[in-house]
């Protein structure tokens, strides 16, 4: 159920629905909208009555949630949500791009591609300190050591993080140096993972699982929603099909799919997607056209040397080729690339 409200409400009348609505068992969740304040009840709602609510100061609105996932839907919020990652936007008009290597693999390696991609106007820095790799005999990723590098690269270079958090042990230092959590394709029904996620309150990038349909990807970004924490970027990232031409299916259909039911932003991750490097920008193009509000994609100054999926990464060279043809593209589907 969703109760809307005045968006300038008085906070003792919303305190005072929240009030009636924990009283009948049920959660409150404060979702920030442009036009409205919205309170969104989760729980066993099937007990509460509309009209109990309508009568109170403020309502404007009630109105039942017919989806399954009751705050991340469309029924809960029409317009797009935009999350501001320290003054960087994702899900607006602007096209948002996270660039980095799979992987930190020394504090040189990160740096000299740090520099090279703030140089380029890239905000958003990503590489895994904790890898989940298919092979327990494959590298795992520095770790601790490997935050600490973004930790420095962060302040170096004035860019926002975003590196996996693995497992629930790593929560509080993953948080600590991330902008954006990443949560990997693994472990998108990992569902203690994303509620610890979720708790940080920062901003966290759900990877689409490698079976997971767009129900199961929008159910598990309720899980962190539910924490109260909206800041929730969805990426496709390619699932598992007959095919085996290429790493993954990148499965485009999911990105028009999502807008429809959802108000999260999505970006596209062609790297895992595809799997082969020089194929990466046409679906990272393809991405776009379809409506994605940006793009992660894998950037290594070095591919063949890369300690995990240097075959499916970009050079700067190819990298800043795809940037230029990214700009002519978005004012096709009416966003900017700055
Ligand atoms: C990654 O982003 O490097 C990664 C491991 O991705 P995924 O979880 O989508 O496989
Ligand atoms: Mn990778």
């Amino acid at each position: 159920m969703l109760i809307l409200l005045e968006l300038d409400a008085p906070r003792e009348d919303i305190e005072r629905i929240k009030e009636k609505i924990k009283a009948m068992g049920c959660n409150a969740h404060e979702i920030p909208g442009d036009s409205k304040l919205a309170l969104g009840i989760t729980g066993s709602t099937s007990r509460l009555k509309e009209d109990d609510f309508r009568i109170m100061k403020s309502v404007q609105e009630v109105v039942r949630v017919s989806q399954k996932y009751k705050l991340v839907g469309r029924e809960m919020k029409k317009e797009d949500t935009i999350i501001d990652v320290n003054g960087c936007k994702i899900g607006g008009k602007e096209l948002a791009i996270i660039a980095g290597p799979c992987s930190v693999e020394s504090r040189d390696q990160v740096f000299k591609i740090a520099e090279i991609l703030k140089k380029m106007g890239i905000n958003f820095f990503r590489a895994g300190a904790f890898k989940p790799r298919s092979s327990p005999y494959s590298f795992q990723g520095l770790k601790e050591e490997g935050l600490a590098i973004l930790d420095e690269a962060k302040k170096e270079f004035d860019l926002n993080i975003v590196t996996e958090l693995l497992n629930p042990y790593n929560t509080k230092e993953v948080a600590e140096v991330a902008d954006i959590i990443q949560i990997g394709a693994r472990n998108m029904q990992n569902f203690a993972l994303l509620e610890e996620a979720g708790k940080t309150g920062k901003a966290v990038m759900l990877k689409r699982g490698l079976s997971a349909t767009v129900e199961d990807l929008l159910l598990s970004a309720e899980y962190i929603a539910a924490q109260n924490n909206f800041n929730i970027i969805l990426c496709e990232r390619g699932i598992r099909t007959f095919e085996t031409s290429t790493r993954n299916t990148l499965d485009l259909n999911s990105i028009p799919v999502v807008k429809k039911y959802s108000h999260l932003p999505i970006l596209v991750d062609p790297s895992h997607g595809i799997g082969i490097g020089e194929k990466v920008p046409p679906m990272a193009m393809a991405g776009i056209a379809a409506g994605a509000d940006g793009l992660m994609i894998e950037v290594h100054h070095k591919p063949e040397e890369a300690l995990s999926d240097g075959f499916q990464s970009l050079t700067p060279e190819t990298f800043e080729k795809l940037l230029n043809k990214l700009k002519q593209l978005a004012p096709v589907v009416d966003k900017t690339l700055g």
